[in-house]
């Protein structure tokens, strides 16, 4: 007897139905290009961060961050990023690299969760699959920033 999985209509709708699903895609470079990066994984995460010090780095209202996990980031171009490194909330260290040579923000590499890698999503290529519906440090927003309807909120790092 055939089994269904062997029926190319079958096989058809279910690449379809795969494709329809795994629209995310890592991929991007900072503005000069002399850093790229990319990663065949899904995003562990999705969060809006309107922390100080991401207004400050970004130079703008907040981050939008996208975490991947570490060991499946292909960087191009790495001798090319410096490191900032601060110290978050937990006192542990917060590494944030960037292009050394037109200052884009690339990722944050977080001593405290060392298993993910917090992209910067104003790099990706595309970024319409984004859909960061967490929003965290939400106690240092700028106070014209009006959260989404459903959003979530967070005062600080989420719990946990
Ligand atoms: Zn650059
Ligand atoms: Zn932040």
């Amino acid at each position: 007897m055939e089994s269904l999985g062997t029926t190319p209509g079958v096989l058809e709708a279910s690449a379809r139905a795969t494709a329809e699903v795994s629209v995310s895609k890592i991929a991007g470079a900072c503005l000069c290009g002399a850093v790229k990066y990319s990663s065949p994984d899904e995003p562990a995460m999705q969060a809006v961060c309107h922390c100080k010090d991401c207004q400050r780095q970004a130079g703008t209202a907040f981050s939008v961050v996208v975490a991947v996990p570490a060991l499946s980031l292909k960087i191009e171009g790495e001798e090319n990023l410096s490191t900032y490194q601060g110290t978050g909330s937990s006192g542990k260290s917060v590494q944030r690299r960037f292009c050394r040579s037109c200052g884009s923000p690339i990722l944050s590499v977080v001593e405290m969760i060392p298993e993910l890698l917090f992209i910067k999503s104003g790099t990706l290529d595309d970024p319409s699959w984004l859909r960061p519906t967490m929003n965290i440090w939400c106690d240092s927003a700028q106070p014209w920033y009006e959260f989404p309807k459903g959003a979530q909120t967070f005062p600080q790092n989420p719990p946990g």
